[in-house]
Formats: structure tokens, C-alpha cells, sequence
């Protein structure tokens, strides 16, 4: 077989160092892709498919990009979840001796592009890395293009997917052993969009890692680090630095500090509750619009946008934590003018994470240097207005912020206002701050005026009246004689070009002259070039300062943020208190009062605590406005534990550590499952994860089985819920079972209520307000009526009603509620008291026959046929 062509080998051997990636081969003004990534970009990207010549029979396959547009390829590449190695040519092709020399300069991946047309700047764009050792899980995060870093360590698959669902990263790394740890993530990943990939396991060798931490943040122990309490965190924080530096070949210099955080520092929101309560977007749609997030955000800033986001996906669950950010809240709001005046500092000021990131990284140009001064001539007149602030959180800010003046009196020295993007050709530097520069513009500047003197000169010399002193990049400087005056033209001028209607001519003068302009040229712009390039990297040095200047600004901004919102909506600040009470007076939903006109949204109280008042079986037909009240409830717990303010007259709150909901028809029909089954999966999962500090949102469950099945396992439920043996939840249970009003009195905690509507005629008005009490009708064919449903229908159904009246429903709801209360004093003298026994109560704890258990235990059920082991069930059904 043919040898591969010189070229084709080393494009071998670099594609197989970076086998899982694309990779863009740079040839000349292309980059050009072969072989299987051909094929694969070819169809991806639309691009024409074509072969080049490899030394082989056949020609290799092979599509290209010119190198000037790759970004946006590389864009559509990486957010389809590949990685894309770049290999630069390292040489000058016209200097090169024998193949030009080349290089994979950096992989860009979904979590490390940093692009920003590839970026949301509200959102951040996280790097997971998640490492799998014996019981334990490491997870580190990162953001590359903010410099955040987060780790922290968890023990089960359903945590690990709560923190994926929390911080929805583009890309996660995984260790080789993760494989053993049974945690499927493939439906998350597909539906999260998240690239997964296994690294090499000498990614995450502990001594590698460990050196990695200690050489990027310049320590000799781990321990100034506070992040020793997490010996598997610290592998997967390591592998990530590993990963970063194999990825990106440059500086992390902006990766300053790394956070250890505990999981149970936040309040729980399982991953369908954050869906449901719409938090950051809409169920459907999937937009900020509708959501809890687009009503809380008035930020002016992206870094106040992301911390916002990550504050409502992260409620707090320590009362001194919530009040800090209340008071930060409430001093703003009383000083409003001064909040006024800090939004109008906050605004211009620009992403300076993701400006510090490119800085950093040196990719940031001499427009982002301006965006950058621009932004610090905002900060002295922030952190002035600041000073004035006595609460925790503002005087933090304030100590936390260095008003920067020495990187803007840099930058403002050294670069000019409105510079060019390209930093090759000049035009950077300001006059005056390189004595070198100036000298050498003054060159070029005399150098021009010399030149308009030699073109007058000569003018005048030869007569020739339209003669010009003219440029460009092939042939430089030239005198340009039109046909017309050719004859003028004196003998010792050498000709250089020839075109149509004129001839270009140089003189050993102009010869001299363009020496020195250009070489003045030449030195300038390639001086303008270093100095740019030293003024970035002072700038880079104070990475620190300028990144807790910019968290301080992210703060201010997310608190002048939620005191507008909550003067604008009339938010009241609620009471956080430990009692285990929720009191809420006049609540709103604070989404749903911004999408109906006119104040017509109806205030609703909600009161639960410990005792009495647990569960609340909300009754009312279809659209009275049942989950719009629940969810209400739920979103201003949530919003009081971020601190927000509410909507609300007054409310009280107690912490609660999770909430959870199980509200509607679920979306997961795309992953295959019916919608029972998702319900019921999701209210297993409430039923086994929720606390007796949690808050249960309950929508309609038993839906999607037969009336009798639904109702009994709705029942069940409830009875699961209230029993503080079992559960003791604060819940919210809607319900269209009537029959479950019967609970009221019969189960302690449980009350009912319903949302009243009034009847008229044939007709129901919604009155939107909750009342003691069942509903004592569905009001279905009404509410049908209101949806257009056609007359001759409704009449049909009129007739059935009547026929198949549900009251032997209602009347065997009252038969079970009977029966549960004696089923409950028989049972209560079998039932273990300690919670931990209650949960691992088996079947057999009910049956007394010990005989029966032993008769099991003997069975060799491997060995049995389905009709043994049905007929050995019959046995013991008799004996039991
Ligand atoms: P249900 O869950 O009982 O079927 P929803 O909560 O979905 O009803 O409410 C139906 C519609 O009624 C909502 O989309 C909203 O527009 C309106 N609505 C609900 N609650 C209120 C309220 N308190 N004030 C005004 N309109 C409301």
C-alpha cells in the first residue's frame, strides 16, 4: 500500500492525539477537515463534500471552511455537542522549509467555548466534572468564562441529578468508574442538551490532582483552600483544571479561588418542581418570559442577570442568611433616589467577568480594553453611593470593592477611545504614553508631509498638473502619471506599473522616503502591538480585584434589582420564622398578576402550621383557579427564602427545606412513559424524599387511572401525608374527587377548602377566592359551556348526569372513612412508632403466622414455574 503523503501523516498522527474531536486542519486560508470528520461536518454544516489528493489510491475525503468565518462553524459544531481541535499552522507557508509546521492550538468545547456569539450572557456557561469513588461522589463545577468554581461532594444519583438539574451545565467529564456506579445520566443529558464525555483515568489520579490545585492556586497544602473536607471533590476539581489546560493550551489566571459549598446549604428543588413553578422559564415554551425570573429581573447588569438566576434556583434555608439580603433589600427601597442613582452607574457598566476571562486568556482586544475603562469609570461613583449603606451585605460590598482607578488611568493613558479590532495596524496607542511611539508617528508624520512637498515639487518641475503621490500594498509609494501628460514624465523616473489609462513611477527619492515612512510604519505598529499586549497583562495581573469588584457590582445590582421589583409590584417584606408557620395574607401569584389586565388579579390568604392545619384539600371545578393558588403559595415560600420580598399584605414564613410539586400533565411524554406513569413516579418520589419541613404541592394526582383507582390511591396519599408518623408534610392537595373532603375530621390536619364560584342560571362566574369548605359540585358541563363546547353536547351530557350520578361514589368514600378510622385503631396496635422502622415496614410486619414467613423463606423460587408459585399462593392465602 501507497505511503500517506507527508502532510496526510502528520494530520494522522494529531487527529488520532485528539481521536474524540473535530478536527479543523488549517491549509492555508482554510481549514479543512478529512476523512470521517469530512463526513460527519459535511452533512452537519451543509457543506460541499470533496476529496484531496493523500498519497493514496483514493482520495482522502475532505470539507472546508475559509479561516475567517470558522467561528460561527466551530459555534454550530460545539453547541451540537462536539469538540473541535484547532490545528494553526505555526510558520510563515512562504518561510517554511519542507511541510509548514503545525499545532492544535486549543480544543474548544461546549463548556469552555468562549465565544460570545456561542453565549447567553444572562447565563452561565458551566463545566462539570463528576468523579465516582466507592460510595461517594466528587462534583466540581466550573464557569471558564467567569472564572467560577464550585465543589462539593454528594452521596446518591438522585442528588447528583438535582445539582445537574440546578446548574444545567453545556458539558459534563466523568471518570472511567462512574460507569459502576449504576447513575444512568443519558436522559438528562439528552434533555439538558449536555455533551457527557468518560475521561482517561490519569485525568483523575488523586497525587495529579492534588498537584494540579496546588500549583494553579499557588499553595503548598490544600487546606488554605477549605476544601479538604472533600477528598473526592478535590479529584474531580483537579481533573477539571487537568481538563482545562489540556483543552484550552493557555492562562486560567482569572480562575481565582475555588468554592466549597454544601448541598444542604440550599432548600431542595426537585428538578420537576423547578419545571413546574416555571422558576427561570416557561413549562412549554421554554422562555424567561412567564417565568418567576422575567417578574424578578431588573437588572442592568449580565453579572447581576446570572447572579439573580442563580439566586432564585438556590433558596437559602438559614433565617440570618435571609434576613442579611431583606435588609440589603429594604435599605434600597427606603433610599430610592440613591437606588436610582446606583441603577444608572450599573448600567453601562459591561460583562466585566467575561471581558476579565478574555483579558486573561489574551484574547481580549483593544475594544474590550475600552469596554472595560468604560465600565470602571462607573465603579468609584457604585461604591461611593455604597458607602453611605449601613446594612451587612452593602458594607461587605463595599469593603469588597476597590474602586480600580489605577487600571483606569492605564487603560485611559494608554488606548485610544474608538480603536480598530485588529491589533496589527496600529492605531492603538495613544500619543503620549510611549515616548518610543510618538517618535515614530512623528516619523510618519513628517514622513507624509515630505511627501505632499516632493509631489508639488515634482509638479511643478515637470509640468505634469494631475501628477499624484499614491499608495498601496503591493507596489507602496508611487507617482501616478495620467496618458495625457506621459510625454512630461523626465528620463530618471523608473517606471513601475502600467495600466490603462496611467503609468506609476517611482524616484530614487521616493524610494528613500518610503523607507523611512514604512519602516517607522513597521516598528510603530508592531511597538503599539507589545504595548497593547503589556497593558493587557497588568491589567490581567489584577485579576482578583477586578473579579471581586465584580461580584460586589453583581450584588448590588440583584438587590436594587428586587427593591424595584418590589416597589413597583407592591411586595411587602415577610416574617421568617422557625415555627413551622406559613401565614400569608392576601397573597398573589406574582407571574400570573402581571399577565391579567388590570388588577383583576383576586388575593388569596394561606395559613398551615405544625398542628391542626397540615393539609389543605382544595376542591373547585376546572379553571376556579386551584393551581394558580397552590403555586402561588409555593412561589412565595421560595421567593422569601432568596430573600425576596413577597406579594402579599403580610406573610410569615417558616424555612422550609424542600418544596416539592407534582402539578399537571407532565412533559415527559417524549421520554416514553404514559402520563400515570409519570405521575405516579414523581409522587413516589415526594413520598420518599419529602421531610416533615417540606412543602407538598399536590395537583390533581390519580388522574390517569380509572375513577376508583385514582380516588383510592389520592386517599392513600393524603392519608400517607398526614400521618406525622409517616410524613407530617405541609401540603396543598387539589383535588376534582369531592369524595376527599370526607378526609376533613376524619385525619388530623387535614381541612378543606374550596374556590368559590357563583351560579347563574346554566352558567358558573369564577370568584377566585378561597373559602372554608368542599365544593359540593364539579360544575363540568359550565365550565365545558365556557369552552364553546356545542349545545346539543352539553344537553347529552345533561341527560347522563343525571343517569350516572356519582353519589355511590360519595356515599363509598363515606363507607371507607368510616372503615379507615376503625382500620386505623386496629392497625395503630401493629404499627412501629419509630419513624425508620415505619419506613422499612415489610409485608410480612402486618401477619402474625410465623409459619407463613418461614413457608416463604423455604420456597426455591428459581426453580418454580408461575403456576407453582400462583398455587403456592393460594396455599398461603388459606393459612393466613
Ligand atoms: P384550575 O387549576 O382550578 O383549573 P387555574 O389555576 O389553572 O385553575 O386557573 C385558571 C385561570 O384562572 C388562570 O389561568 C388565571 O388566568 C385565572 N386565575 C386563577 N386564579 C386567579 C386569581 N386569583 N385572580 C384572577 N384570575 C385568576
Amino acid at each position: 500500500m501507497a505511503e500517506y503523503s507527508p502532510m496526510m501523516q502528520h494530520y494522522l498522527a494529531t487527529k488520532a492525539e485528539y481521536k474524540d474531536c473535530i478536527l479543523f486542519y488549517r491549509l492555508g486560508d482554510f481549514y479543512e477537515m478529512f476523512f470521517d470528520d469530512a463526513l460527519v461536518v459535511s452533512k452537519e454544516l451543509e457543506l460541499t463534500l470533496t476529496g484531496k489528493d493523500c498519497g493514496q489510491e483514493e482520495r482522502a475525503p475532505m470539507c472546508g471552511v475559509p479561516f475567517h468565518a470558522a467561528e460561527t462553524y466551530i459555534n454550530r459544531l460545539v453547541s451540537n455537542g462536539h469538540k473541535v481541535a484547532i490545528c494553526e499552522q505555526m510558520e510563515d507557508p512562504k518561510q517554511a522549509k519542507g511541510i509548514v509546521k503545525r499545532e492544535v492550538i486549543k480544543v474548544v468545547t461546549p463548556g469552555t467555548n468562549l465565544n460570545s456569539q456561542a453565549l447567553d450572557e444572562t447565563k452561565n456557561n458551566y463545566l462539570m466534572s463528576i468523579v465516582y469513588l466507592g460510595d461517594v461522589l466528587g462534583v466540581a463545577i466550573a464557569d471558564y468564562s467567569t472564572g467560577d468554581f464550585f465543589v462539593t461532594e454528594i452521596e446518591t444519583g438522585a442528588e447528583l441529578i438535582d445539582e445537574i438539574n440546578k446548574f444545567v451545565p453545556s458539558e459534563i467529564i466523568l471518570n472511567e468508574y462512574f460507569a459502576m456506579s449504576g447513575i444512568d445520566l443519558t436522559f438528562i443529558s439528552e434533555k439538558l442538551s449536555i455533551s457527557v464525555s468518560t475521561l482517561e483515568n490519569w485525568y483523575f489520579d488523586d497525587d495529579s490532582c492534588k498537584a494540579k490545585l496546588k500549583e494553579h492556586f499557588h499553595v503548598n497544602m490544600l487546606d488554605g483552600l477549605g476544601i479538604k473536607d472533600y477528598p473526592v471533590g478535590i479529584d474531580a476539581a483537579g481533573a477539571l483544571l487537568i481538563y482545562l489546560t489540556q483543552t484550552q493550551k493557555s492562562d486560567m489566571s482569572h480562575i481565582t479561588s475555588i468554592v466549597p459549598y454544601t448541598t444542604g446549604k440550599y432548600m431542595l428543588i426537585d428538578s420537576s418542581s423547578r419545571r413546574n413553578l416555571e422558576l427561570v422559564e416557561t413549562m412549554r415554551e421554554k422562555q424567561k418570559k412567564g417565568s418567576l425570573l422575567w417578574v424578578l429581573d431588573k437588572t442592568k447588569t449580565a453579572m447581576g442577570a446570572r447572579a439573580l438566576r442563580n439566586l432564585v434556583l438556590q433558596p437559602l434555608i438559614n433565617r440570618d442568611e435571609i434576613i442579611r439580603r431583606q435588609d440589603a433589600i429594604e435599605e434600597l427601597s427606603d433610599n430610592a433616589i440613591d437606588r436610582e442613582e446606583i441603577r444608572e452607574y450599573l448600567g453601562p457598566i459591561y460583562d466585566l467577568e467575561r471581558i476579565m476571562t478574555k483579558i486573561s486568556c489574551k484574547s481580549a482586544n483593544p475594544r474590550d480594553l475600552i469596554a472595560f475603562k468604560n465600565s470602571l469609570e462607573m465603579i468609584p461613583h457604585i461604591k461611593n453611593q455604597i458607602g453611605h449603606f449601613k446594612c451587612d451585605v452593602f458594607r461587605q460590598c463595599f469593603e469588597q470593592m476597590d474602586d480600580l482607578k489605577d487600571l483606569y488611568n492605564l487603560v485611559d493613558t494608554a488606548i485610544i477611545d474608538d480603536p480598530p479590532i485588529t491589533m496589527r495596524d496600529g492605531g492603538m496607542i495613544k500619543d503620549g504614553f510611549s515616548a518610543e511611539a510618538d517618535e515614530l508617528r512623528n516619523a510618519k508624520i513628517k514622513g507624509k508631509e515630505w511627501l505632499a512637498e516632493l509631489e508639488s515639487r515634482e509638479k511643478e518641475k515637470t509640468g505634469i498638473k494631475n501628477l499624484k503621490v499614491k499608495y498601496n500594498k503591493v507596489f507602496g509609494y508611487y507617482l501616478e502619471v495620467t496618458n495625457s501628460f506621459k510625454n512630461l514624465v523626465p528620463a530618471e523616473w523608473v517606471r513601475k506599473q502600467t495600466l490603462t489609462g496611467s503609468e506609476r513611477y517611482t524616484t530614487d527619492e521616493l524610494k528613500h522616503l518610503e523607507d523611512i515612512i514604512l519602516g517607522a510604519e513597521d516598528k510603530l505598529y508592531s511597538l503599539e502591538y507589545d504595548l497593547f499586549c503589556e497593558v493587557r497583562e497588568r491589567v490581567a495581573a489584577e485579576v482578583v480585584r477586578i473579579q471581586n469588584t465584580a461580584k460586589a457590582v453583581a450584588m448590588i445590582d440583584v438587590y436594587a434589582s428586587l427593591s424595584v421589583v418590589a416597589t413597583q409590584n407592591n411586595f411587602i417584606r415577610p416574617k421568617i420564622n422557625e415555627k413551622g408557620i406559613i401565614d400569608i395574607k392576601n397573597g398573589r401569584h406574582p407571574v400570573v398578576e402581571k399577565m391579567i389586565s388590570n388588577d383583576m388579579f383576586i388575593a388569596n390568604d394561606t395559613y398551615l402550621d405544625n398542628g391542626m392545619n397540615r393539609i389543605s384539600i382544595i376542591t373547585g371545578p376546572n379553571m376556579a383557579g386551584k393551581s394558580t393558588y397552590m403555586r402561588q403559595t409555593a412561589l412565595i415560600v421560595l421567593m422569601a427564602q432568596t430573600g425576596s420580598f413577597v406579594p402579599a399584605d403580610s406573610a410569615n414564613i417558616c424555612i422550609v427545606d424542600r418544596i416539592f410539586t407534582r402539578v399537571g400533565a407532565s412533559d415527559d411524554l417524549a421520554s416514553g412513559q404514559s402520563t400515570f406513569m409519570v405521575e405516579m413516579t414523581e409522587v413516589a418520589n415526594i413520598l420518599r424524599n419529602a421531610t416533615p419541613k417540606s412543602l407538598i404541592i399536590l395537583d390533581e394526582i390519580g388522574r390517569g387511572t380509572s375513577t376508583f383507582d385514582g380516588l383510592s390511591i389520592a386517599w392513600a396519599v393524603v392519608e400517607y401525608i398526614a400521618n406525622t408518623k409517616y410524613l407530617g408534610a405541609k401540603t396543598l392537595f387539589a383535588t376534582h374527587y369531592h369524595e376527599l373532603t370526607e378526609l376533613e375530621g376524619t385525619l388530623d390536619g387535614v381541612n378543606n377548602y374550596c374556590i368559590a364560584v357563583k351560579e347563574n342560571g346554566d352558567d358558573i362566574v369564577f370568584l377566585r377566592k378561597i373559602v372554608k369548605g368542599g365544593a359540593d359540585k364539579s360544575y363540568g358541563i359550565q365550565v365545558a359551556k365556557l369552552a364553546g363546547v356545542p349545545d346539543v353536547v352539553l344537553n347529552r351530557a345533561k341527560e347522563l348526569v343525571v343517569d350516572l350520578s356519582d353519589a355511590d361514589i360519595s356515599q363509598k368514600a363515606k363507607d371507607i372513612a368510616q372503615y379507615s378510622k376503625k382500620l386505623d385503631k386496629m392497625n395503630d396496635k401493629y404499627r412501629k412508632v419509630n419513624d425508620l422502622e415505619v419506613k422499612q415496614m415489610s409485608l410480612f410486619d402486618t401477619v402474625k403466622d410465623d409459619d407463613i414467613v418461614t413457608d416463604i423463606m423455604n420456597l426455591d423460587i428459581s426453580n418454580m414455574t408461575p403456576i407453582d408459585a400462583l398455587n403456592t399462593l393460594y396455599k398461603l392465602q388459606g393459612k393466613a
